[in-house]
């Protein structure tokens, strides 16, 4: 799950992390207010949506000329113009796709006068089984950029769970920053600060882009992306009010719902498998015989009657879908089940789509016949090639190029 950054900065400091006075504005009016209640007299006005990248972003409704997500501010009234002008807006960067993102909110914060900039990230290493912390001079730039034209800028240290963070990590950290002195003291306490962060809230990644030394001489984080761990979800239920599902998929949502693992892509035939290994291989093939898979859909080990049938509703919902592969190693699930969850959500939902079953396992001839006596149209394969192979020709037959 990820977060905006005015949330992500409003749990930082409560570790402590040192972050510039902001507040989050759904309207104009509040942005208004929201400035009103810092000092200024720099303002910074941020479009808030899970992307990056918004200072370099364009909004889709306004001239190319026209500034980008991230703006600055010299007076209320100037706040007042770029949030009219920002909020219900779509942005695009380099992270949202060609498609963008709606500006539903916005974050006021001071602006201060940067010195420096630097890049900091702690992310899990699944590598070496350890947290990194990934250090570069280079910041407020696309880090990406960095890591293709000038790796040698960038910095990763790792961190031995059995000993935790130590003041040598600390000092290497202010090392691959150039810092001595105050500022180095400061980044160690910044990445102690950030480590505990990370810890507490079993996130998946923090990342600071930029780090800012500021003209007093002091280090500040100008932006975070915080991002957490999905299975330790349930030893933070106040974290789960910060999901803000206007940034998600609502077929993941749905999919998030009945415990289904659901990634929407961009091809045209459905998906549903039954183990994410099994799911890649029928993606695979799906490409192997020249087309595209529409989503990637494990419904998982134990499923229920109730588990398919959503899972097979999602995959319907989506209006790119011009065929339906069901792919199902019954082991631990029993194909008798799976062949019920298919005719059922079938029934409910008015199936004109090609569908082609492949059951393998633990009751095949059971979830075969049900298939087979349910009186609908349904193509069976024998083997995962055979279904692949059927699939696309049905959706090619019944779709001509
Ligand atoms: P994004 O990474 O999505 O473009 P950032 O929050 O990193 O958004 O903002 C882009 C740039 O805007 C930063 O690299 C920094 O130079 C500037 N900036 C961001 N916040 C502030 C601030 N509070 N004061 C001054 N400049 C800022
Ligand atoms: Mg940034």
């Amino acid at each position: 799950m990820n977060i905006h950054e005015y949330q992500a900065k409003e749990l930082l400091a409560k570790f402590g992390v040192p972050v510039p006075a902001g507040h989050a504005a759904m309207s104009v009016d509040e942005a208004v207010e929201a400035a009103k209640k810092l000092p200024g007299p720099l303002w910074v006005v941020k479009a808030q949506i899970h992307a990056g990248g918004r200072g370099k972003g364009r909004f889709k409704e306004l001239s190319e000329s026209a500034k980008g997500g991230v703006r600055l501010a010299h007076s209320i009234d100037e706040v007042h113009e770029h949030a009219a002008e920002m909020l219900g807006k779509t942005l695009v960067t380099v992270q949202t796709g060609p498609q963008g993102k709606q500006v539903q909110r916005l974050y006021i914060t001071d602006g201060v006068d940067i010195a420096k900039e630097f890049y900091l990230a702690l992310l899990v290493d699944r590598e070496t089984g350890r947290i990194a912390v990934v250090a570069s001079t280079e910041g407020g730039m696309n880090i990406e950029d960095v890591a293709h034209e000038t790796p040698e800028k960038i910095r990763t240290i790792t961190i031995d769970p059995a000993t935790g963070l130590m003041p040598h990590h600390g000092r290497a950290v202010a090392a691959a920053l150039g810092l001595s002195g105050d500022l180095a003291k400061q980044a160690s306490k910044v990445l102690a600060k950030l480590y505990d962060a990370f810890l507490g809230t079993d996130a998946s990644q923090i990342e600071i882009n930029p780090l800012a030394i500021t003209d007093r001489g002091e280090l500040l984080v100008l932006d975070a992306k915080v991002g957490f761990d999905s299975n330790a979800e349930f030893r933070h239920p106040d974290l789960g009010e910060l999901r803000d599902l206007t940034e998600e998929d609502p077929m993941e949502i749905e999919a998030s719902k009945y415990d289904l693992s659901y990634v929407k892509l961009d091809g045209n035939i459905g998906c549903m498998v039954n183990g994410a290994g099994l799911a890649m291989a029928t993606m695979d093939i799906i490409k192997l015989n020249g087309a595209e898979p529409a989503n990637f859909l494990d419904v998982g080990g134990g499923a229920s009657k109730e588990k398919v049938t959503a899972a097979f509703k999602i995959i319907l919902s989506d209006p790119a879908v011009q065929g339906i592969l069901v792919n199902i190693f019954g082991g631990i699930m029993r194909c008798d089940i799976i062949a019920e969850g298919i005719v059922a959500a079938a029934r409910e939902v008015d199936l004109n789509d090609p569908l082609v079953v492949r059951l393998e396992g633990t009751n095949v001839q059971q979830g075969k016949d049900i298939l087979a006596q349910s009186g609908l149209q349904i193509i069976p394969a024998d083997d995962l090639g055979d279904a692949a192979k059927k699939i696309v020709a049905a959706v090619k037959q019944a779709v001509p190029a």
